[in-house]
C-alpha cells in the first residue's frame, strides 16, 4: 500500500496502516493530504470559517497538571478573576465584532461554583439568543453540567489531553484520571452538549501509540470538535525544559482528523499560531475551519499563560478581527457571522 492509498483510504485505514503513514511520510504525502483534506471540508462547509470568542475569565486553578502555566504549584503566575459584568462587557464588544460563539474559559476554579457560573450562562443566553454559548471549565459533576446546560450553555471543550491511560498519568498528578475524563465527556454527550475533545501534539512521552490511542477515541467518540495544538513548555512548570511539539506533525494530524470526520469542526489553534507564525494559516489549509480570537480585556491577557510566548496578548478585540480576517482571506477563505454550528 503506498502512503496515497492510505490517505485515499483514511476513514476505515487499519491501526498498522495508519501508522506506518504517521512514521514515514513525504512533503508530497503532506500536500496530497492537505488537499484531500481541504476538498472534505470544503464539501461539507464551503470556505467559512468561524469565530469563537474566547473569554478567559479566571486564571486560578486547583489542579496541577505538569505542562500548564496555571497549575496551582506555579507561585508566579498572575491570578485574577472577571465578575459577570466584565465578562458580559467581553461579549457585548464581542457581539459588534462579528462573534456569534461566546467562550467561556477558565482553570478549574471553585468560586464559579454552579449558582455563579449559571447566573453568568442566564445572562448571556438572554442577551444573545442568537449566539452559542460555549464552556471549558475543565471536569466538573454530572449535575453541575447539566445546571449549566439547562441555563443555556450549547457547546463544552473538554480535550482527552491522551487517551493513552500511562501517558495521561505522565502528564498529570495521580488524583486525575483518564477515565474521569473520559466520564465527564459522556456525561456532557448525554446531557445534550455539543461536545470538543482533543489533545496536545508533542507532549512529553507522547508516542505513535499514543497518537493512535487518540485517533482511534475520536472515532469511536465521534466529538463535535476537536481541539489539538502543539504541546509548548512553560517556563514555570515541571515541563520547562521539554521540546515543544512539532508544527509539521500538527498539520499532518489536522488533515487526518478532517478526513476521519468530514463534519468536525476543528480549529486552527493559538498554540499553533503562537509556535509558527503563518501557523493558523497553514491549518486553515490542512483542512481547518475554526479560529478562537482572544475576548479578553486586553489588561488580564498576559496572566492567562498556558504556555510561554502566547501570541495575540497585547491586541484589542477589534485589532486582532481586522489581522485574522487579512489572515484568513490570504488562504481563499472567509469569516462567516454565524453560530457556526456542526453540519448534520
Ligand atoms: N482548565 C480547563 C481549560 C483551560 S486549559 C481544562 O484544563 O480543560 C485548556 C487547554 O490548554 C488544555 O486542555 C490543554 O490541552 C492546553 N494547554 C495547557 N497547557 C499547555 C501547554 N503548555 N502547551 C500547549 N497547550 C496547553
Ligand atoms: Fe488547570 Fe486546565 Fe491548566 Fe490543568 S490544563 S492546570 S486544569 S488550567
Amino acid at each position: 500500500m503506498t502512503n496515497r492509498d492510505r490517505i485515499d483510504g483514511l476513514a476505515a485505514l487499519p491501526r498498522e496502516e495508519l501508522r506506518e503513514l504517521l512514521s514515514h511520510h513525504s512533503d508530497e504525502d503532506s500536500a496530497y493530504l492537505f488537499y484531500k483534506a481541504r476538498a472534505a471540508r470544503e464539501r461539507v462547509y464551503g470556505k467559512a470559517v468561524y469565530l469563537r470568542g474566547l473569554i478567559e475569565f479566571s486564571s486560578h486553578c486547583k489542579n496541577d497538571c505538569y505542562y500548564c502555566g496555571l497549575r496551582r504549584s506555579n507561585a508566579n503566575a498572575a491570578r485574577y478573576r472577571l465578575s459577570q459584568a466584565e465578562i458580559l462587557d467581553c461579549c457585548a464588544q464581542g457581539y459588534a465584532l462579528g462573534f456569534r460563539t461566546f467562550v467561556l474559559q477558565s482553570g478549574e476554579d471553585p468560586y464559579y461554583h454552579d449558582a455563579r457560573m449559571a447566573a453568568i450562562v442566564l445572562e448571556i443566553r438572554q442577551t444573545y439568543p442568537d449566539c452559542a454559548i460555549t464552556l471549558s471549565l475543565g471536569e466538573r459533576s454530572r449535575e453541575s453540567l447539566q445546571a449549566l446546560f439547562d441555563a443555556g450553555a450549547d457547546r463544552y471543550l473538554l480535550r482527552h489531553e491522551t487517551a493513552n491511560a500511562a501517558h495521561y498519568a505522565r502528564l498529570h498528578p495521580p488524583e486525575l484520571r483518564l477515565s474521569s475524563r473520559v466520564e465527564c465527556l459522556r456525561d456532557l454527550r448525554d446531557i445534550g452538549y455539543q461536545v470538543g475533545c482533543g489533545f496536545m501534539v508533542g507532549s512529553p512521552g507522547q508516542t505513535i501509540d499514543c497518537l493512535l490511542d487518540d485517533l482511534a477515541f475520536l472515532a469511536e467518540f465521534q466529538p463535535d470538535m476537536v481541539g489539538i495544538g502543539p504541546f509548548l513548555p512553560h517556563k514555570e512548570t515541571p515541563f520547562a525544559n521539554e521540546r515543544a511539539g512539532s508544527v509539521e506533525t500538527t498539520l499532518f494530524l489536522l488533515g487526518i482528523i478532517r478526513l476521519l470526520l468530514p463534519r468536525v469542526l476543528l480549529p486552527a489553534t493559538t498554540a499553533l499560531g503562537t509556535a509558527s507564525p503563518l501557523g493558523r494559516e497553514k491549518g486553515l489549509l490542512a483542512g481547518a475551519n475554526v479560529i478562537m480570537p482572544n475576548l479578553s480585556p486586553v489588561a488580564v491577557r498576559k496572566k492567562y499563560m498556558l504556555y510561554d510566548g502566547k501570541i495575540c496578548t497585547g491586541e484589542e478585540a477589534a485589532e486582532c478581527r481586522n489581522c485574522l480576517q487579512r489572515r484568513v482571506e490570504s488562504v481563499g477563505c472567509s469569516i462567516v457571522t454565524s453560530r457556526g454550528d456542526p453540519a448534520r
